[in-house]
Order: C-alpha cells, then sequence, then structure tokens
C-alpha cells in the first residue's frame, strides 16, 4: 500500500514548486488579505505544507470550498476549530454561490484594520484587496468567476501593477485580484496524498487507481457504511476489499462476458459517485487533536 502513489512521477518537481511559491510572493505585496481555499471534505490534506512561511503574518479568511459535498457537521466543526486560532473560516459552494456573500463579508472584516490603520497613517482610503490562494483543483476559478459574477465589477488598470493585473471590485469595500495563487498540496504525507487522491485533486494516471479505490472503500466502509448500503443497495453487513468492489459491480452490472465482474467499470463508478457527491455528503480529514492544532494552521 505504500507505494499507491507514485510521488516523483508527480507534476510538481522542485523547479516549480519554487516558481510557483515566487509568483505568489509576487502577488502577495499587492494585496492586504489572502483568501486561502481548502477543501471541505479535506481541510488538512488540500492545505498547502508551507502557506504559512509563504503568507507570512498577512491576515488570512479560510474558505471550505465544496462544502455542498462535505458533512455539514464535520464542516461546522471545522469552522469552529479555525475561529478557535482566531481566523474566520467560510463554508462555501463556489459552483452554486453558497456562502459568497458571507465570505465577502469576512474578509472586509478581517481587512478592515488594516485600511483603517492606513487612513490614521494620513493616507487616502482606499478599497482593501485581496487574493485567492490554494492547490490546483480546489475550486479558485469557479470562486472568482463566482465573485465577479457577470455584473461590471472589472476595476481599471492600475499603474505600477505588472502586467495590467485585473482586480474584480466585490461591493464597495473591497477589490480581489483576479488571478488565483497556486499552490503545491501535501504531497509527501501519505495520508494527506491519498485523500487528494480520492477527491481527484490530483491527477488519476499518477497513482495505481485500483489499490485507491480499495482504499477509499475501506475508508467509506469504516466511516460512512450506510452510504454505501444506500447507494448500491447492498444487504447485510457490507463486505471488505475486493469483495466489496466485485459487489458494487454485480449490483452496478458491470459485468464482462461470463459473468465476471469489470474491476475497471466498478472502480471508476466508484469514483464517480464519491467525487460527485452521489454517494452522500462526506468529510474523511477529521479534526487534529488538541495538541497538533498549533501546528496545523
Ligand atoms: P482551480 O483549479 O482551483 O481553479 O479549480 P476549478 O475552479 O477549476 O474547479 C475544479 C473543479 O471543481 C471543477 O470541476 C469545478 O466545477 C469543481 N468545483 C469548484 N468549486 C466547487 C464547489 O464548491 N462544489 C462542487 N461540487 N464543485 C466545485
Amino acid at each position: 500500500n505504500d507505494n499507491v502513489i507514485d510521488i516523483p512521477s508527480l507534476q510538481w518537481y522542485p523547479g516549480h514548486m519554487r516558481k510557483a511559491e515566487r509568483l505568489v510572493k509576487e502577488n502577495l505585496k499587492l494585496v492586504d488579505v489572502v483568501v486561502e481555499l481548502l477543501d471541505a471534505r479535506i481541510p488538512m490534506s488540500s492545505a498547502n505544507p508551507v502557506l504559512r512561511e509563504i503568507v507570512g503574518d498577512k491576515p488570512r479568511v479560510i474558505v471550505l470550498n465544496k462544502a455542498d459535498l462535505a458533512d455539514e457537521a464535520a464542516t461546522r466543526a471545522w469552522v469552529k476549530y479555525f475561529a478557535a486560532g482566531g481566523i474566520s473560516a467560510v463554508p462555501v459552494d463556489a459552483v452554486k454561490g453558497r456562502g459568497v456573500k458571507e465570505l465577502v463579508q469576512a474578509i472586509a472584516k478581517c481587512a478592515k484594520p488594516k485600511t483603517d490603520k492606513l487612513v490614521q497613517h494620513g493616507a487616502k482610503a482606499r478599497a482593501a484587496r485581496c487574493m485567492i490562494l490554494g492547490i490546483p483543483n480546489v475550486g479558485k476559478s469557479s470562486l472568482i468567476n463566482r465573485l465577479s459574477g457577470g455584473a461590471k465589477t472589472k476595476v481599471e488598470n492600475r499603474p505600477g501593477v505588472t502586467r495590467a493585473k485585473q482586480w474584480i471590485r466585490l461591493g464597495a469595500q473591497l477589490e480581489l485580484l483576479d488571478m488565483p495563487g497556486i499552490l503545491w498540496p501535501k504531497f509527501e504525507d501519505r495520508q494527506a496524498a491519498l485523500h487528494l487522491a480520492f477527491t481527484g485533486a490530483i491527477n488519476d494516471n499518477v497513482y495505481d487507481v485500483a489499490s485507491v479505490v480499495l482504499l477509499l472503500l475501506d475508508t467509506l466502509r469504516t466511516k460512512y457504511p450506510v452510504y454505501l448500503k444506500d447507494r448500491y443497495r447492498l444487504e447485510g453487513e457490507v463486505p471488505s476489499g475486493v469483495e466489496l468492489l466485485e459487489e458494487i459491480g454485480r449490483k452496478r452490472g458491470c459485468l464482462r462476458a461470463g459473468g465476471r465482474v469489470d474491476d475497471e467499470k466498478a472502480q471508476q463508478i466508484v469514483l464517480t459517485d464519491f467525487r460527485c457527491g452521489r454517494l452522500g455528503c462526506v468529510t474523511l480529514d477529521a479534526l487534529p487533536s488538541k495538541d497538533s492544532a498549533e501546528d496545523t494552521r
């Protein structure tokens, strides 16, 4: 099981990481607040491992995106967890727009001390500026699209800003950089890498799909057996391992000539059902224990 995910074949090599980090740092200078997108199903696994080093003490708001796919009670617990560390986290569905209004309010609130201070020091009042940051596929573009929302919200190009960066106005007090910062996920942490594979955050061709699906089924069987029973109409106790996969294959009619289960087809069904939320609303990352809370933010 240890080699399920082939880390060296991932697209992020050290050179890419340094470049990503440099780009984010360049843009960071332009903003007052960073909006960190996490996947609500895996708030820890979808975090960048060195984000705090990169953003320093820049004020930060967390978006628990894809909240429509996550376990609501778990999302509430994660919001509380971040609040205990002094960070507002807002559950959002960037596709449907749920939570977006609350997010704009949270960003404005987070930016206020900074903009108030500027004014106190004699500067002209200006809108607070923010940028969106997150790993690939977490929903950065979807959120930017949602926030710009078709309305004429573009701000004129600002002199001195390289490559004529575009800003999107969010209400009267806020402007968002129309260019997300992309960071790499926690490939090195095996559990995180698995959760990223389950949710589709990393490309399916860099890991062994058969093993990953068995591990996903095992996780679901432990944490959400009822979802498996309901979705695939399983009777009695939910079997484990390949037996479970084959049972799902039979229920869904994934059969080869001669009546044998087509494992590959069954694997794809499980992955797609899980990722689209058809199995139910699932959160995979448990809250960290109290002792390690400081390390994970
Ligand atoms: P980016 O790489 O961070 O810019 O991610 P995208 O915005 O391209 O989103 C990646 C995928 O996730 C797309 O298929 C989106 O439709 C989907 N997605 C983004 N946000 C949400 C969300 O809140 N809920 C759901 N269900 N899907 C989302």
